[in-house]
């Protein structure tokens, strides 16, 4: 029993969620509200991650489900309160690498960077000029943070860090004990303020703006990664860690992109349907395609077909292209659209009606349009969304598609 939904509800999932539905949303979320695209909602940002970090662990989940986020505060976590980072969890989900505890670290963090792309970016491949800020390892003090010929060791213990007190605890007995150094917290290093690199004024990197040029090459797939080695942030001592980039695909007005197949969806007059139609599809290299069908065939509402070859790139081999499948919807003309004369000309064409005479046993009926009611168990089928694994389902038996 779950006694709170706050963080489902953040990640717009149910109670019952799966793993796997819990990481699909928080993907979703997290690429739309990375402070890169939308610095204005920091606070989302962080709120989703949060939930994400809680919900995607078995114990947190199971401590949350138990005792909401009270449960969560008063720890119970393992000795570990408090929340990780919202920017370490993103870099960590999207491939920044996970740090074991207590290994020293020999390179610095990997930072992901989301980039909005368009379908027509992925199907012609393109360059996108990306500015970052990063740290580098400051030129003037080569990283020491000091000003040219100035003693970096600390005068109060000598770089050692440590300081030793003497304590006579009685005529012919001292004690020695030892400390950290107070001046230097241990470090060793120490200088006065003065003494500082005017530069970096001691911190050992500075802020530089970098422009990465990212290829999109012909087929990439939204979600994929694109690394950067060690184009990071600079740390003295470290190798640089990673830059990695994750395309985000905004939704096409036109086509939707399942695997290496476009779909579209396209809505023909009644007329088109019984009698054949001439068409023309825009592609995404904006080629004008001439779609049309064979006079004598009947497109049925809901009916798929499909042109080979005029789909997406195949990723590393452009050459080759997935499937366009067009779903056809009908469009019926509206009621009254004829005369009544006009139509019983119409009938002619049709093959006979199955004629019924009213006797005097039957009760004639009123037919009204149906409207669902909320909470009603028979909802028609809405038609309109449909999922992308229904449709790879439907598609993929009935559709016969033939390459010459
Ligand atoms: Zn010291
Ligand atoms: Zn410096």
């Amino acid at each position: 029993m779950v006694k709170e939904t706050g963080y489902y509800d953040l990640l717009g999932v149910k109670p019952g969620a799966t793993l796997d539905e819990i990481k699909r949303a928080y993907r979703r979320l997290a690429l739309k509200y990375h402070p890169d695209k939308n610095p204005s909602e920091g606070e989302r940002f962080k709120q989703i991650s949060q939930a994400y970090e809680v919900l995607s662990d078995t114990q947190k989940r199971a401590l949350y489900d138990r005792g909401g986020e009270r449960a969560m505060k008063e720890g119970g976590t393992g000795g570990r309160g408090g929340f990780g980072s919202p920017m370490d969890i993103f870099n960590m989900f999207f491939g920044g690498g996970v740090r074991m505890p207590g290994r020293p670290e020999r390179r610095g963090k990997t930072v992901v960077h989301p980039l909005s792309v368009t379908l027509e970016d992925l199907y012609n491949g393109t360059t996108r000029k990306l500015s970052l800020q990063k740290n580098v390892i400051c030129g003037k003090c080569n990283g020491c943070g000091v000003r040219e010929g100035v003693d970096s060791r600390c005068p109060k213990c000598h770089g050692t860090g440590m300081e030793f007190h003497v304590h006579q605890l009685g005529p012919s007995m001292i004690q020695q004990i030892q400390t950290m150094c107070s001046q230097c917290q241990g470090q060793g290093e120490w200088v006065r303020p003065l003494d500082r690199c005017l530069t970096c004024n001691g911190r050992r990197v500075v802020r530089e703006k970098k422009i990465l040029n990212v290829h999109l090459d012909r087929g990439m797939q939204d979600g994929q990664r694109i690394t950067f080695h060690e184009e990071g942030d600079q740390v003295p001592g470290l190798e640089p860690g990673d830059v990695v980039i994750v395309l985000d695909q905004k939704e096409h007005p036109v086509f939707q992109r399942i695997g290496n197949n476009l779909v579209l969806r396209k809505e023909i007059s009644l007329v088109d349907a019984l009698c054949g139609f001439r068409q023309v599809v825009r592609t995404l290299d904006n080629r004008p395609l001439l779609v049309s069908s064979q006079l004598g065939d009947v497109i049925r509402p809901g009916s798929v077909k499909c042109v080979p070859n005029e789909g997406m790139p195949v990723y590393r081999n452009p050459a080759q292209k997935g499937r366009l499948i067009i779903h056809f919807q009908v469009r019926f003309p509206e009621p009254g659209w004829l005369s009544p004369d006009r139509l019983h000309q119409l009938r002619t064409f049709f093959p006979p009606q199955e004629e019924v005479m009213a006797t005097e046993d039957m009760q004639e009926v009123e037919l009204n349009d149906y409207f669902s009611q909320p909470g009603h168990w028979w909802q028609p089928h809405a038609g309109e969304a449909y999922h992308e694994d229904d449709f790879e389902e439907a598609s993929r038996p009935h559709v016969q598609c033939h390459t010459s």
